[in-house]
């Protein structure tokens, strides 16, 4: 490989950013490598057969507010409206999850819905997510019977099946994802700007790829060699797997999907439908509504939480547990003493980053050191 400015290795959000950033703003060559026969990382999409979109490493769903990466990425690519709902199938009846005001009165008899929602509102604000644990200090037997309902019928289950752990190993910053928002507002999130590149999440990526001064080679694995030949190295994947593990594997979950086509125009009500105590699937996803796609058949993806083991699947989420954080910051630590190597992204920085955030962390890793 010839000796360049830059090489960044990989080429999902986290890559294909600082790389573009290198090449534009700072006229430098860049080489970008991956592992992988395709670049855009895990938000890789393809449509297949029947001229679905389908999200390869399951559904993804760009929301931010934050203006910077909003103009960044609008330079290359515009964005349908999708604004994403999960349906929760909870007692046999599907709601929509986060729980909310709909969802007290989808689940429970009238009567008790609106109590609920009364002692919400004496007790906390409209509009605030508030999360379950909250409700149990307010010593009010309904509030803990709602957060008992929820614990037990939305976290307990899905946590378990997402996690492969009883909810008490794992770390407070989940927990506090089971939020009660005190809205009737169904949306996932909240964000200013929501929706799909209207060509698809890869597109986007070959889009910022696409420069005079960047080169990108696929099927190709990092290499330690590879590092005197260059000024820079911005290294996306696992930064155990850099430093060959030298403190022990940092743990993450993966998951298997299990693909199913249908003759038939729609297989569920909604994009995504959670299962938390039914089935040893965590959900279901139904990939021909994020972009409106037309066709007689649907494809839907049941989602299977797993453990990663090294070799025989891939990466997906960092575990976030204290002792995990720990080993992560005895990698940071050995990182810092390195000149000119730089870590990012979702495995570079063993963070769970949604797509916003890992551009944030490109654009601002690139004023930090070229800027
Ligand atoms: C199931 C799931 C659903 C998600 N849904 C959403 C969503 O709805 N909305 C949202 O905003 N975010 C979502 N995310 C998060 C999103 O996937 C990440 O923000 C994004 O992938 C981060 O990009 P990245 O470049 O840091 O990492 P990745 O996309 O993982 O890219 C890293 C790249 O590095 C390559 N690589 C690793 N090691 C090496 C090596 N040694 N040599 C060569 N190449 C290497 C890999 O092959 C990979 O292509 C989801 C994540 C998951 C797991």
């Amino acid at each position: 490989m010839s000796g360049d400015d830059n090489l960044v290795v990989g080429a999902g959000f986290s890559g294909a950013v600082i790389a573009r950033l290198l090449a534009e703003k700072s006229n430098e060559k860049v080489t970008v490598i991956d592992k992988r026969a395709h670049i855009a990382g895990n938000s890789y999409d393809y449509r297949d057969e029947s001229a679905i979109m389908i999200h390869k490493y399951g559904s993804h769903i760009f929301h931010t507010s934050n203006e910077k990466v909003w103009k960044f990425l609008r330079q290359f690519t515009d964005f349908n409206q999708y604004m994403h709902k999960v349906v929760a199938v909870i007692d046999g009846i599907h709601t929509t999850i986060p729980f909310n005001f709909n969802t007290l009165y989808d689940i429970f008899p009238q009567t008790l819905a609106s109590r609920l929602e009364d002692k919400l509102l004496k007790f906390f604000d409209y509009n605030q997510k508030v999360p379950i644990l909250e409700f149990l200090k307010q010593n009010d037997k309904d509030l803990k019977f709602l957060a008992d309902y929820i614990y037990e019928n939305v976290f307990l289950h899905y946590t378990t099946k997402q996690w492969g752990v009883a909810p008490m190993d794992v770390d407070g910053a989940v927990t506090a994802r089971v939020p009660v928002y005190l809205s009737m507002d169904n949306r996932y999130f909240q964000d200013k700007y929501q929706g799909i590149p209207l060509n698809g999440y890869t597109t986007l990526i070959q889009n910022i790829l696409n420069h005079k001064n960047i080169e990108v080679r696929l099927n190709t694995e990092f290499e330690h060699g590879l590092i005197d030949k260059f000024k820079r190295v911005f290294y996306t994947g696992s930064i155990d797997e850099f430093f060959n593990y030298k403190f022990g594997e940092l743990p993450y979950r993966s998951v298997r999907f299990k693909m199913e086509t249908y003759n038939m125009e729609y297989y569920q009500q909604n994009s995504v439908v959670n299962y938390p105590c039914n089935y040893d699937f965590t959900r279901i996803h139904e990939y021909k509504y994020y972009l409106n796609d037309k066709s007689d058949k649907t494809i839907i993806a049941k989602e299977y939480s797993e453990s990663f083991i090294l070799g025989k699947n891939d990466r997906y989420y960092p575990i976030p547990a204290p002792e995990n954080n720990e080993l992560y910051k005895k990698y940071a630590q050995e990182a810092e003493l390195l000149k000119n190597i730089y870590f990012l992204g979702r495995l570079g920085d063993y963070k769970y980053y949604n797509m916003d955030k890992a551009v944030l962390r490109a654009l601002e890793l690139f004023e930090e050191v070229a800027g």
